[in-house]
């Protein structure tokens, strides 16, 4: 307990403010009615490698149940199952980029290895290589999509954190 000499009242002051500082970080009040934190994403943790696996497997980020596309890309506006906005995403040019990435670095290796190997006729080659190409790429493209979506929702990106 310190001295304290002459006026008090500062003193209090400053004691009364920092205890309100305290109380004022607990959650965030808007209007004089508090929010839930899910709503104002600000106390919630939110874990990027299983929002990433939960998009790989093509899962919302937010609860891992609802599913994240309506289509083979299409990404549904919301969670059918928590609700979780998920309009926000901005996957862009990503996931096509990784698939070729990928994809290129597989197979393009494999493909030199085949051929040095086994020496088949170029068009077994070359057919085996582009349906390999078309289905391993149809594969990774929408796991990639969701992984990326996880990270984005993961790190609050694009108004996922909902500060818009
Ligand atoms: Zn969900």
């Amino acid at each position: 307990m310190a001295v304290h000499s002459g006026d008090p009242l500062p003193y209090l002051y400053s004691r009364v403010n920092s205890e309100r500082q305290t109380l004022m970080t607990g959650s965030i009040e808007i209007g004089g009615e508090a929010l839930p934190a899910a709503e104002t994403g600000a106390a919630t943790e939110r874990p990027a490698r299983q929002a990433m696996l939960r998009g790989w497997r093509r899962r919302c980020p937010a609860c891992g149940e609802g599913a994240l596309f309506s289509g083979y890309l299409k990404v549904n506006d919301r969670c059918p199952v928590c609700g979780e906005d998920l309009s926000h995403h901005r996957a862009d040019d990503g996931p096509a980029y990784l698939t070729i990435l990928i994809v290129g670095h597989i197979l393009g290796p494999l493909m030199i290895v085949v051929f040095t190997e086994f020496r088949p006729d170029p068009w077994v080659l070359a057919a085996i290589f582009s349906v390999g190409c078309v289905a391993l790429s149809l594969f990774l493209l929408p796991r990639l999509k969701g992984g990326l979506i996880g990270l984005q929702w993961a790190k609050r990106m694009h108004g996922f954190g909902g500060e818009e």
